[in-house]
């Protein structure tokens, strides 16, 4: 947390995280989660004061997402509103003037609205600077945006998309403008929802934009400064995605110690056997590293000190130990590992999912081999 935040702002939030901990743990299967979760203040932790937000800072606003996950056992639900938070409101928060804050980010903030933020494409994947969706300005002045966009996180939700479109041809750096768009703007069609294997809770959808007509007061961040708009949000995104997931892996790890306690095999606890602590002291380990990563990361976020380089390495280093994790996971539990209480599956599948999203591993690696001069 800042510097200048007193023992008595530490005491506040811990009770605060408390209040959020008693929330979550019923927020299982209540449509209104989100709603609920955004009054008590999660998404507006990390924003500062003069916009609307509590100002406290991202290892707060980490610390909520963690504990929120933990509590509550959901992954889905907090890995999209980690979305919004990372890849809408900070680039908001950035580039966005007073009228874009008062129409877009303060519903946002409040948990009245939600955002999706929409990059990719079909072919435009990994190599996201080739993207096709192209906006044209016309002599009224506003846009004519026409393209697709697919993996869209709250998609089907959504109230305002964050679209990132081509407006000029060449280097990428020049040619791409954001767009704020709402979800009724004539010419925005919404796709189903992509059936998914992991983050349950979490919805997806393709965007078709079919000479969809955006103001041209909804343009974030400038003409060209689309570029721009992009590193910011994968900045933030990619540093602190990943901080329910610390959440879920506390959870799992103290269930499955719970199991080798009481589970007896050959006359013993599992918890007896060598293999079994063994597991479970990597999956320790696995959690507290990923753990200090994270946060010393947004310790840096919070000194104005985040960098490309660090954000990669934070999500590359979080998602590979969150695999190592899950990997053990199973085993701990044999054929139970299958059944869906002991969550030990789903959980695995939402690991290998975080290889992709915010960029693959093997994009952050090539991100890191570049800071080093490679
Ligand atoms: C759960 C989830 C949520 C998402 N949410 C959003 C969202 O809200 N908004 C949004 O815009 N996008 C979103 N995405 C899309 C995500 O950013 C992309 O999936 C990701 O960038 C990878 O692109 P791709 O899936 O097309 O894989 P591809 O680019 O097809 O890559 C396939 C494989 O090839 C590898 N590869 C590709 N190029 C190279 C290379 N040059 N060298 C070595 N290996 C390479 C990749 O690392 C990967 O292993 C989401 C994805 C997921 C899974």
């Amino acid at each position: 947390m800042k510097d200048h935040q007193s023992h008595l702002f530490e005491e506040e939030f811990t009770g605060w995280l408390a209040g959020l901990r008693a929330l979550a743990d019923k927020c299982r299967e209540d449509d209104g989660a989100w709603r609920k979760v955004a009054s008590q203040g999660l998404l507006s932790l990390a924003a500062p004061e003069a916009a609307g937000g509590a100002g406290v800072g991202y290892e707060a606003a980490c610390l909520a997402l963690e504990a929120f996950a933990e509590e509550s056992g959901l992954s889905g639900l907090p890995f999209a509103m980690a979305a919004q938070m990372w890849a809408c409101q900070e680039p908001l928060l950035e580039f966005g003037n007073k009228a874009q804050h008062d129409r877009y980010l303060a519903p946002l903030m409040a948990g009245t609205a939600v955002g999706a933020f929409a990059a990719t494409e079909y072919d435009s994947g990994s190599d996201l600077l080739s993207l096709r969706t192209r906006a044209d300005q016309h002599g009224d002045g506003r846009w004519r945006l026409s393209g697709a966009k697919t993996f869209v996180t709250n998609g089907p939700t959504a109230d305002v998309f964050l679209i990132l479109a081509r407006t000029a041809e060449g280097s990428a750096l020049f040619g791409l403008t954001a767009f704020l768009v709402r979800r009724e703007t004539p010419g925005l069609h919404i796709g189903k929802v992509i059936d998914k294997t992991a983050l349950a809770g979490a919805q997806l959808s393709s965007l078709h934009l079919d000479d969809c007509v955006v103001d041209d007061a909804d343009r974030l961040g400038g003409t060209s400064g689309g570029f721009a708009v992009l590193m910011h949000a994968m900045r933030y995104e990619r540093a602190f995605i990943l901080a329910p997931t610390l959440g879920l892996m506390a959870g799992a790890l103290r269930q499955a110690i719970e199991h080798v306690r009481s589970r007896t095999q050959f006359g013993q606890p599992l918890g007896s056997y060598e293999t079994i602590r063994q597991r479970l002291v990597r999956m320790h380990m696995s959690l507290t590293s990923a753990r200090e990563v994270l946060y010393a990361t947004a310790r840096r976020a919070d000194r104005g000190a985040l960098d490309h380089g660090r954000s990669s390495l934070t999500k590359l280093h979080v998602s590979t130990e969150f695999n190592r994790f899950c990997q053990e996971l199973p085993d701990l539990y044999g054929g139970y590992a299958l059944l869906p209480e002991t969550g030990a599956t789903a959980l695995l599948a939402d690991a290998v999912a975080s290889r992709y999203y915010s960029g693959t591993s093997d994009m952050q690696m090539k991100i890191i081999a570049e800071g080093l001069g490679l």
